[in-house]
C-alpha cells in the first residue's frame, strides 16, 4: 500500500482535538482542526483532492481554509477518507491550511481479554472500596496504526506532529494524556461535565498519541531537577483499583529515571510522566509519550509477591525498558514500523545495561534468562539454513505477510531480530567501550534538528556514532548485523610459528547452520557467506583481554600472539570453533590458573554441542578436545575436588557432550569408545568431595544435581557406581523423609535395572511403576507443584529405566509386561534401556543378544497391537503415534542391519520409519567418524 506521506499533497503539523465522551454512549463526538502543510515530496502547485486515514468515523463536516465544503467519500479497503474540492486550490510554500472535521466514532466495548484494545476503548469495573459497579475507565491504544480509529489522519510514523487535545467529560473523571493539564472548564451548561485542556504536545507520530479518563485512584512523586524545564518531574500512578500496591514501580522510576537522564545528559523528555494501569491491554504494554498504559496485573503486588526475586527483576526491566522508550523510541522516533524490532532491542539493552551495571545483585548479561532462554534460541533459529533471514529481510517478509486491514504491534515485531539486536547493541557497546558509547549516544540529544524534529532511521544513530568516535567501522559493524542472514562462526587454529618458537592464531569467520534440514549432498559453495563485523571478546594467556585486535571485519584474522578464547562471558552472537590442539592446551593450561570461568568453559562446550553430528562443522578435535578438557580436571591433584572447581554449568554441558557421544556409540556398537568414556567419568567422580546421603541430600543446585545425575548414568556398569545406588536407593524405598533429590532418580533406577539378576530385584522397581506414592516423601523436588504431579513423575522414571537389565529371564519379563500393556500411557518409554543394552548377550550358549529377543517379539506382536492400537472407536492418532514410537526404538538396535529389516513381511508398514531413522542416524555416523580419526 502507496504512503499517504509520500502521494498526498498536504502533511499535516499540527492536530487539534476536542473531543466530547460519554460513558454511556456507545460513540464519542469529535471536532478536530488539523493544520496542513505542503507535501514537500511532490512538485504540483495545484490540487483539488487529498486523502487522510481514518475508520470506523462518520464525518459530518469537512471544511478547507475556513470556507470551503468538501466533498468526502469513505475509502473503506484503505481505511481512508477522499476529500475533494469543486474548484482547484492553489499550494503554496510554507502556507498553513486548515482543515476542520466535525465526526463521530465509536467507543469498544471491552469484556473479556480477548476484545480488541484498539482505538477508544471502555472497560467497566467494580469498586472494591465504594462497591459500585458502575465505574469506568476509557483509554486509548494507537499503535502501529489505530489512531485512525479516534480522529482522521496522517497515521504513519514518518509523520511527526504536535496535539492540542481538550476533552469533555465526567467531571468525577480523571484525565490523563502525553501531555500536562493546562486547565480544565467547569462551567459546562450541564452540571455533571468538564472539560480538561492539556498543553501542546512535543513533536509525536500518531502511534504514540493516547488519553485515558475514568474513575481512577493515583499515588503520586516528585522528582527534583528531572524535568525537561529542568523542574520538578511530577510522577503519578493511576489505577482502577488497588493503586498502592504500585508503590515499588514509583520506587524503581525513582531509582532509574535520573540514571537515564545522565545516560543521556539529557533531562526527561517531557515535564511530567504517568503510568496508567488499565484491566484490559492487549500489547500488555505502551509507551505512549510520557504516558505508559500497563495491563493492571504487571505492576500490582502485594508484599508476599514482591518477596520473589523473579517478581522484582520482571518488573524493574518493564518499567526501565519502558523509560528508555522515553528518550530513543519516543523523543527520538523512528520513520517506518521497519525499525520497530531495533526499538525494542535498545529499550531492553539499555534497561539491562543500566540495571546490570546499578544493581550489582542482578547482572543480568550472565543469567541464564538472558543467555539461554533469549540469546541462545535466537541463535538456534537464526543457524537454520533453509529459513534463516537478514533482520532486514526478515521485516520485508513480515509485512508482506501481514499487508491486511488491522495489522497489531505484534504482527509487525520479530522476536529473532529482536534478539539479535541486543546483542548487537550490547557487542558494539563493547567493543567501542562503555563510557565512549554513553558520551557519543547523548550527543544524539544535541543535535534537536536532526534527532528530534523529524522521526530517523535506526542507522541515522549510528552513522552520527561512527561521526562522532571518527570511525567507519561503527556503520559497517551495524549494516553487517542488519543485512547479513545467518549466525557466524569463529574458528581458531593456535600454531607454533618455526623461526620465531612462539605461538600465533590465527582466526577465520565463515556461515554456521545446523545440517539438520539440509541435504547431505548439498553444496557447501552456494551458501552466501559474508563476513560479519564481530566484537571477539578475546581472552589471552593470564586473564588479560585483548585490547588491540578488539573487532573482526575481515574473513579472516592472524594474531602474533597465542589467545584462550573467544567471546568471553558468552556475549557475542556467534559460535567459536577451537580447531588446533594447541588450543585446548592453551585452555587446560588456564583452567589449572583458575583463568577460565564457568560461563565462559560452559560456551565452549555449548558451541561444540552444535558440531557433534554436523557434517558440515563437527571436527575430530572438538570430540578429542572436549575430552582433553574433562581428562584435565579429572586428573588435577587431589586436593581439587568438583566443589572447589565451582563449574557446575559447565561440567553439565561437557558430560551432555559425553552422554551424546556414548548414545551413537551406543546405537552403532562401539564399545571401545563406550569404555573410553566410563572410564574418564569414572575418574572424574573420585573428584566428588563426597557421595554420602548426608551430603546428597543437601545438593540443591540445579547444575550441580545435574552434573551428578549424568556421573551417576555415565558409570553405571561400573562397581563403585553401583554400590552407590544400592545404597541409595535404598533411601528412595525406605526414607527417611527429603533424602533423595529427584535430579538423581533416573540414573539411580537406570544403574539399579542394569545390574538386576532375579526377579525378586526387579520387582522392587517394577512395583514403583504401579504406585510411586509410598516414596513420594522421600523424594526432593522443588519443581512439581503437587504431590500427584510428583507421584506420577517418579512412576514415569520407573518405567523409563525399567529395560536396561540383561538377563533372559527379566527380559522375557519385560516384553511380557509392555505387550500386556501396551495401551498404557508411556509404556513405549520401557524401551530406552533395552535400547541402551541391545548388544547384551542374554543367552551364552546360542549368543542370543538382547535385540535377538526384542525382534522375536516384535514379530509375533506387531500385526496384534497395529489392530488393536489404531482401529477403533477409542484411536486418536496416539495409537499411530506409540506404534511409530515403538517401532523406531526397536529399528534402531539394527540400523546397520538393512537388509535383516528390509526383508520383514510387514516392512512397507515400518518403511516411513526405517526412513526417518537412517535419516536421524547421519548425525551419529558423523560422531562415530569423528571420534575413531
Ligand atoms: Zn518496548
Amino acid at each position: 500500500m502507496k504512503l499517504l506521506a509520500l502521494e498526498n499533497p498536504l502533511i499535516p503539523s499540527q492536530y487539534e482535538l476536542n473531543i466530547e465522551i460519554d460513558p454511556l454512549n456507545t460513540t464519542f463526538k469529535g471536532i478536530i482542526t488539523i493544520a496542513l502543510h505542503k507535501n514537500k515530496n511532490i512538485n504540483i502547485k495545484e490540487f483539488n483532492k487529498f486523502k487522510l486515514h481514518g475508520k470506523n468515523l462518520s464525518i459530518t463536516s469537512a471544511t478547507f481554509a475556513n470556507n470551503n465544503d468538501l466533498k468526502v467519500t469513505s475509502l473503506i479497503d484503505q481505511q481512508q477518507f477522499l476529500f475533494e474540492s469543486n474548484d482547484l486550490l492553489s499550494l503554496n510554500d510554507n502556507e498553513i491550511y486548515n482543515l476542520k472535521i466535525e465526526y463521530q466514532g465509536n467507543i469498544n466495548q471491552i469484556k473479556t481479554p480477548n476484545d480488541k484494545t484498539q482505538g477508544l476503548f471502555i472497560s467497566n469495573f467494580m469498586s472494591n472500596d465504594k462497591n459500585t459497579a458502575n465505574n469506568y475507565i476509557l483509554a486509548t491504544h494507537c499503535q502501529p496504526s489505530f489512531a485512525r480509529l479516534i480522529f482522521p489522519c496522517i497515521d504513519e510514523p514518518s509523520i511527526k506532529t504536535n496535539f492540542i487535545l481538550s476533552i469533555k467529560s465526567l467531571k468525577r473523571f480523571n484525565t490523563v494524556s502525553v501531555s500536562k493539564i493546562d486547565k480544565i472548564d467547569e462551567s459546562s451548561s450541564i452540571d455533571s461535565m468538564k472539560t480538561t485542556h492539556f498543553e501542546k504536545t512535543e513533536l509525536l507520530p500518531t502511534s504514540l498519541f493516547g488519553f485515558v479518563i475514568g474513575d481512577l485512584e493515583e499515588i503520586h512523586l516528585d522528582l527534583p531537577n528531572m524535568s525537561k524545564d529542568s523542574n520538578a518531574l511530577p510522577i503519578t500512578i493511576y489505577s482502577p483499583l488497588k493503586v498502592t500496591q504500585a508503590t515499588y514501580t514509583l520506587d524503581i522510576i525513582q531509582k532509574y529515571l535520573p540514571l537515564l537522564s545522565n545516560f543521556f545528559n539529557f533531562k526527561f523528555p517531557s515535564n511530567k510522566l504517568d503510568f496508567v494501569l488499565l484491566p484490559f491491554l492487549n500489547d500488555m504494554v505502551m509507551e505512549n509519550f510520557s504516558m505508559i498504559t500497563v495491563q493492571m496485573d504487571f505492576l500490582l503486588f502485594t508484599p508476599q509477591s514482591l518477596a520473589n526475586p523473579n517478581v522484582r527483576n520482571q518488573t524493574i526491566q518493564l518499567v526501565v525498558h519502558e523509560l528508555v522508550h522515553q528518550w530513543i523510541g519516543n523523543y527520538i522516533s523512528f520513520n517506518s514500523w521497519e525499525f520497530l524490532a531495533f526499538n525494542e532491542s535498545f529499550a531492553t539493552f539499555l534497561a539491562y545495561y543500566l540495571i546490570s551495571k546499578n544493581d550489582p545483585d542482578n547482572n543480568i548479561w550472565s543469567t541464564e534468562n538472558y543467555l539461554q532462554n533469549e540469546l541462545a534460541t535466537a541463535m538456534i533459529q537464526d543457524s537454520d539454513l533453509p529459513t534463516s533471514k537478514s533482520i532486514h529481510d526478515r521485516y520485508n517478509q513480515r509485512s508482506h505477510n501481514n499487508s491486511g486491514d488491522d495489522i497489531t504491534t505484534n504482527d509487525l515485531f520479530d522476536p529473532i531480530s529482536y534478539q539479535k539486536g541486543i546483542s548487537m547493541l550490547r557487542t558494539l557497546q563493547l567493543s567501542i567501550g562503555e563510557d565512549l558509547f554513553q558520551k557519543a549516544m547523548a550527543e544524539l540529544f544535541e543535535d534537536t534538528v536532526t534527532f528530534h524534529n523529524v522521526p530517523i532511521k535506526s542507522m541515522d544513530i549510528f552513522h552520527k556514532l561512527g561521526q562522532i568516535l571518527k570511525s567507519e567501522n561503527v556503520t559497517n559493524f551495524v549494516s553487517s548485523w542488519t543485512r547479513l542472514p545467518g549466525l557466524p562462526i569463529v574458528s581458531v587454529t593456535t600454531t607454533i610459528d618455526e623461526t620465531s618458537k612462539s605461538l600465533k592464531s590465527t582466526l577465520t569467520q565463515h556461515r554456521f547452520y545446523s545440517s539438520e534440514n539440509i541435504d547431505p549432498d548439498f553444496d557447501q559453495q552456494t551458501v552466501e557467506d559474508i563476513p560479519y563485523h564481530i566484537t571477539l571478546l578475546t581472552q589471552l594467556p593470564g586473564k588479560l583481554s585483548d585490547t588491540k585486535n578488539t573487532l573482526m571485519t575481515d574473513r579472516s584474522l592472524k594474531l602474533d600472539y597465542p589467545v584462550t578464547l573467544l567471546n568471553s562471558n558468552s556475549q557475542g552472537y556467534y559460535r567459536v570453533s577451537y580447531e588446533s590442539q594447541e588450543c585446548y592446551d592453551e585452555i587446560c593450561k588456564e583452567l589449572t590458573l583458575g583463568n577460565i570461568d564457568d560461563i565462559s568453559l560452559f560456551k565452549i562446550f555449548q558451541d561444540i554441542s552444535f558440531y557433534l553430528g554436523n557434517k558440515f562443522f563437527q571436527k575430530s578435535i572438538h570430540i578429542s578436545g572436549t575430552i582433553q578438557i574433562l581428562n584435565h580436571i579429572a586428573s588435577s591433584p587431589k586436593d581439587i575436588t568438583l566443589k572447589s572447581l565451582n563449574l557446575w554449568k559447565s561440567l553439565s554441558e561437557g558430560l551432555s557432550l559425553l552422554q551424546t557421544i556414548v548414545q551413537a556409540a551406543v546405537v552403532h556398537n562401539r564399545r571401545a569408545i563406550i569404555t573410553k568414556i566410563t572410564k574418564l567419568v569414572s575418574k572424574l567422580s573420585e573428584k566428588v568431595d563426597d557421595w554420602s546421603i548426608e551430603t546428597i541430600s543437601q545438593l540443591h543446585d540445579h547444575h550441580e544435581l545435574s552434573t551428578f545425575s549424568k556421573i551417576i548414568a555415565l558409570t553405571s556398569t561400573t562397581k563403585p557406581t553401583q554400590d552407590l545406588c544400592q545404597e541409595l536407593f535404598k533411601h528412595i524405598r525406605q526414607g527417611p523423609n527429603d533424602s533423595i533429590p529427584i535430579e538423581l532418580v533416573s540414573s539411580i533406577y537406570m544403574t539399579i535395572s542394569y545390574q538386576m539378576t532375579n526377579i525378586k530385584d526387579w520387582k522392587k522397581l517394577f512395583e514403583l511403576v504401579k504406585t510411586s506414592s509410598g516414596i513420594a516423601s522421600h523424594i526432593i523436588d522443588f519443581n512439581s507443584t503437587s504431590e500427584n504431579e510428583k507421584i506420577i513423575t517418579l512412576q514415569n522414571l520407573a518405567i523409563t529405566n525399567l529395560g536396561f537389565v540383561t538377563t533372559e529371564e527379566l527380559i522375557t519379563k519385560l516384553l511380557n509386561f509392555i505387550d500386556t500393556n501396551i495401551a498404557a500411557t508411556g509404556i513405549e518409554n520401557a524401551f530406552i534401556g533395552v535400547n541402551y543394552n541391545s548388544q547384551a548377550i542374554i543367552n551364552k550358549k546360542d549368543n542370543t543378544k538382547v535385540r535377538d529377543a526384542v525382534w522375536k517379539w516384535f514379530k509375533l506382536h506387531y500385526s496384534g497391537w497395529k489392530r488393536n492400537l489404531t482401529k477403533g472407536t477409542g484411536s486418536d492418532g496416539r495409537g499411530e503415534e506409540k506404534l511409530e514410537k515403538i517401532a523406531f526404538m526397536v529399528l534402531q538396535m539394527f540400523v546397520e542391519s538393512s537388509k535383516l529389516i528390509e526383508k520383514y513381511e510387514n516392512f512397507e508398514d515400518i518403511k516411513p520409519v526405517w526412513e526417518t531413522l537412517q535419516h536421524e542416524d547421519r548425525s551419529n555416523c558423523t560422531i562415530i567418524s569423528g571420534f575413531s580419526k
